[in-house]
């Protein structure tokens, strides 16, 4: 590393939420200009839902806050002549319970606004599922498409270098996760970095979650935000006046779907619906969208993107040279899976869906939202829809901290137990089970089966609660889930008294 000093502001934010400028990416092609940037739309959807919460002003404000903040700037070398300054951040919104737990972006986007408001959102979506973590949020601005895979193992070092510096990583303190950008490889580089920063923790396998299963990843969570999207969808799909307000039945099977963003959320989560009946039948990408009505084959148009770099050429699938168009289609479903501020006011009117299901964080304005909402449409939001990540990221967590994979010293015990039953089941039948039959029911739980089915549990509950939040308070999905979440965290930050030191 070259002799540079990084340059590091530490910040540690108060009770006073910071004041801030408009984002630097306000102006889309989805979004007017006057339209909020993505934190002021989080804290526009936070002071509705605190109205309505019951909470105290003082405690509101306090969980408003965000807590603390990391800003680093760093050298990397790039090559034997070049080095480039990295700007890195990480920002814990509330450590009213900890670790805090948040992924890490790896996007030309970032800037600490960004990062602050996916942060405060982590917070909420914890709470909303029952995860007992705090809410954090990291980015490093760069494009990863620009940088070989050794760059950016060395761009990942060095931020996860700060991290560790900075006290702002740690099993008990503060654990990443992938987002936008990021996935297994980068998670293992941040272990392994933290393990020679911290070779005494025992637990050190637990300071990032969405690791490769060889270092102690859990089975289920690659595919956990998107199998999350598709329960969420699912059961609200079941409630009648979710029914009655769509027109559509509760059945996945033949139901119209269109994701934006085939990266990890928006590929599993096209995966699952296809799965399971329903017919995807547009896909958008951040350089065109891929549209056929009788439905895109999810693996094979993902192995011709890998192949090509892009869905052009794709068996009979109509291209659309502008992406954001695909939103526009009339479709049962639409998963905006990409990035925030995709759905404002240029083109909400446009929308035809009648359920939309936030697979992204931050997908749609204030307006865009309240829009919708006045149409009928049904929003499932961010903050509750894709909490299947942190949720499975939550297993990964207790899993590094037991040292051990779950199912492990039960699965032998419980499939004996069930033997020596069925033996006495079909004695007193008369009849034998067929191999299968006694295979079916004998079977007991992998890592993966137990890991869907706490996902699943999870995600039914929280929609079940959100649900049960809008009816009692006579408000749309994304209040009533930020509402619960109000109430949750507010529980916790009185009962603990921190706020009173
Ligand atoms: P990813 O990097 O794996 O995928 C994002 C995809 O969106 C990429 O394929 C990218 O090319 C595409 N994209 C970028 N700009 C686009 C545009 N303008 N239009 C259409 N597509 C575009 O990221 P991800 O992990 O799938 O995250 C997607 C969203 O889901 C983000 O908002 C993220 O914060 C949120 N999220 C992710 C997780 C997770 O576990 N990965 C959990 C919760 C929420």
């Amino acid at each position: 590393m070259r002799t540079l000093a990084s340059a590091l502001r530490l910040h540690h934010a108060g009770a006073s939420p910071m004041k801030r400028c408009l984002s630097t990416h306000v102006t889309n092609i989805a979004c007017n200009d006057d339209e909020p940037g993505f934190l002021d739309s989080v804290e526009t959807f936070y002071d509705r839902a605190a109205k309505l919460s019951g909470v105290s002003e003082k405690t509101l404000t306090a969980i408003k806050a965000v807590d603390s903040v990391l800003s680093v700037k760093f050298p990397v070398e790039i090559d034997a002549d070049t080095h480039i300054i990295i700007e890195g951040y990480r920002a814990q919104h509330s450590r009213h319970r900890l670790p805090s737990k948040g992924g890490v972006r790896f996007s030309d986007e970032v800037d600490l606004q960004e990062v602050e408001a996916l942060a405060s959102l982590m917070t909420f979506k914890c709470a909303i599922v029952d995860v007992p973590f705090g809410g954090a949020k990291g980015g490093v601005k760069l494009n990863p498409k620009k940088f070989t895979p050794k760059q950016l193992e060395r761009i990942t070092r060095r931020y996860t270098m700060e991290l560790c510096q900075k006290n702002f990583i740690g099993p008990g303190i503060d654990v990443p996760a992938p987002d936008v950008g990021t996935g297994p490889r980068e998670m293992s580089w941040i272990m392994d970095t933290y393990c020679q920063f911290n070779p005494q923790d025992v637990n050190a396998a637990g300071c990032v979650t969405g690791k490769p299963i060889s270092l102690g990843g859990v089975r289920g969570r690659n595919e956990a935000t998107g199998l999350g999207v598709y329960y969420g969808i699912r059961e609200f799909l079941q409630y009648l006046e979710v029914q009655r307000m769509t027109g559509l039945n509760g059945d996945i099977a033949g139901k119209t779907v269109i994701v934006q963003g085939f990266g990890n959320v928006g590929y599993w989560a096209a995966k699952f619906f296809e799965n399971n009946g329903a017919k995807v039948i547009g896909i958008g990408e951040h350089d065109v969208a891929a549209y056929d009505p009788n439905g895109l084959n999810i693996q094979s148009i993902f192995k011709h993107r890998a192949k090509k770099g892009s869905f052009r050429g794709f068996g009979n699938a109509a291209i659309l040279q502008n992406p954001l168009s695909i939103l526009e289609r009339e479709c049962d479903i639409l998963i905006p899976a990409a990035l925030e501020r995709q759905i404002g006011l240029k083109n909400v009117k446009k929308i035809k869906a009648k359920v939309i299901g936030e697979g992204a964080n931050g997908p749609t304005t204030p307006a865009a939202h309240d829009y919708l909402v006045s149409q009928g449409k049904v929003v499932i939001p961010d903050l509750l829809l894709n909490a299947g990540g942190v949720t499975v990221s939550y297993f990964e967590w207790l899993k590094n901290l037991s040292h051990v994979r779950f199912g492990r010293m039960s699965r032998e015990w419980e499939e004996a137990g069930k033997e020596k039953l069925l033996t006495l089941v079909e004695a007193s039948a008369g009849r034998q089970l067929t191999p299968q039959e006694r295979r079916a029911v004998v079977h007991g739980a992998e890592e993966h089966e137990l890991v869907y089915s706490g996902l699943e549990d999870t995600m039914m509950g929280a929609c079940e609660e959100t649900r049960a939040t809008a009816a009692a308070k006579n408000t749309d999905l994304r209040t009533a889930a930020m509402i619960n979440a109000i109430q949750k965290i507010a529980t916790v930050t009185e009962k603990s008294g921190k706020m009173f030191l």
